[in-house]
């Protein structure tokens, strides 16, 4: 059982405010990604439950007990960071070996489990091996198998694969994944990676600024951002976002997207859901690259727009577009858009797009909070 509760956790260095007014409950057993750009808090928001800092406000709460004043060791916490730290005088085996020893198990169990997390890691071959001589890939994943075998209530783990190779990374990922099932324990992930992140968690959290700004399963976090900053964020490539104006047009609301002269008419659906305190007239519009649908002839809403740039991936091409050049500030804008690749176009030539209404967001600019 690990049950972990944050209450409204701050923890300040001199003047930066790593995490502010963070609040957040991780269920039993249950796999969590906190996931943000460099230097948002994820590392410090992990460091002060594994008790390696500790917060000037708020608790922390492991099965209901406060656990604030609890040295690291006494939390049954087992963490793997960035840096992982070796002994450089043992052998690999004897590195994974160390927590079972420190704790007296039988040698015939501790060789079965170091040998089981090292077929696991692909390690194998080098456990005779000195740390020296271990390439980063693999003494990060000796620093993983080590914090394996102890079965502790909760894994913390601070990007342990930022030193794999993409092929290891995505097995090791898989690895990692299935082995939390197996074992069950509570764990807390953290990356800057939002395809880790998807492809891991029960529930992603993200960070910004210190700030909590969202958590909940991949498909929610991707598809019902709550915010600009996740809209932009969670996707590659990302989310279209798009200034835009609500107007009035012919008795209708609809969304006059700026420097350009197309104007959407809002759903009913989507017109519903804007209240008296949403009449905001400026908003950004989010649309992600995979719910616009381009043609070579005009489709839905006739929108044209130039192709600037293709960028093909193999399955799929990734197109930057020109969006509309207004004619009074002969502005336009960039659109990314994602296509077949049997969709043949040539830079410089004209396309026809339409936007999927059901996945279009709204968002208000100046609190940056979804409309819709
Ligand atoms: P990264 O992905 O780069 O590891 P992060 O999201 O884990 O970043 P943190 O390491 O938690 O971010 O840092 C949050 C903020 O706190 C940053 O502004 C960082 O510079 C600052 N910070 C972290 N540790 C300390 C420290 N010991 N002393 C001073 N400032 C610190």
């Amino acid at each position: 059982m690990a049950h972990i509760k944050l209450q409204n956790i701050e923890k300040r260095f001199g003047d930066v405010v790593a995490v502010k007014d963070f609040n957040l409950e991780i269920e039993d057993k249950e796999f969590v990604v906190f996931l943000g750009p460099s230097g948002c808090g994820k590392t410090t928001t992990l460091r002060l439950i594994a008790g390696l800092e500790h917060p000037e406000v708020g608790d922390i709460l492991i099965d209901g007990h406060r656990v604030n004043d609890l040295s690291p060791a006494d939390r049954d916490i087992a963490f793997v960071f960035q840096f992982y730290a070796l002994y450089p005088h043992l052998s690999v085996y004897d590195n994974i070996a160390f927590p079972l020893k420190a704790v007296k198990v039988e040698k015939s169990e501790i060789d079965e489990q170091v040998k089981k997390v090292a077929k696991i890691l692909q390690i194998a071959d080098v456990l005779n091996r000195k740390p020296s001589v271990l390439s980063g890939g693999e003494m990060q994943r000796v620093a993983l198998g080590r914090a394996m075998v102890r079965q502790p209530k909760v894994y913390l783990l601070d990007e342990p694969m930022a030193n794999l190779d993409a092929k290891l990374r995505i097995d090791t990922r898989a690895e990692i994944k299935r082995l939390q099932h197996e074992i069950g324990a509570t764990t807390i992930f953290v990356t800057h990676d939002q395809v880790e992140a998807m492809s891991l968690a029960d529930r992603i959290a993200v960070i910004h600024q210190g700030v909590l700004q969202q958590i909940g399963a991949p498909h929610e976090v991707y598809n019902k951002p709550k915010s600009l900053f996740v809209a932009g964020f969670m996707g590659m490539p990302a989310m279209n976002l798009l200034d835009a104006e609500l107007t009035s047009h012919e008795g209708k609301t609809a969304l006059q997207l700026s420097h350009t002269d197309v104007l959407l008419e809002l759903s009913q659906q989507q017109q519903s859901h804007l209240n008296a305190n949403t009449q905001k007239k400026d908003c950004v519009l989010g649309i992600r690259p995979e719910h616009i649908s381009a043609s070579r002839k005009p489709i839905g809403r006739e929108i044209a727009a130039d192709v600037h740039l293709i960028e093909p991936l193999g399955s799929v091409n990734i197109l930057d577009l020109l969006l509309g050049t207004h004619q009074d500030t002969q502005e336009s804008i960039l659109l990314r858009v994602r296509t077949h690749p049997t969709f043949q176009v040539e830079v410089g030539d004209t396309i026809w797009l339409d936007f999927d209404d059901d996945q279009m967001h709204l968002f208000d600019r100046e609190t940056e909070q979804a409309i819709w």
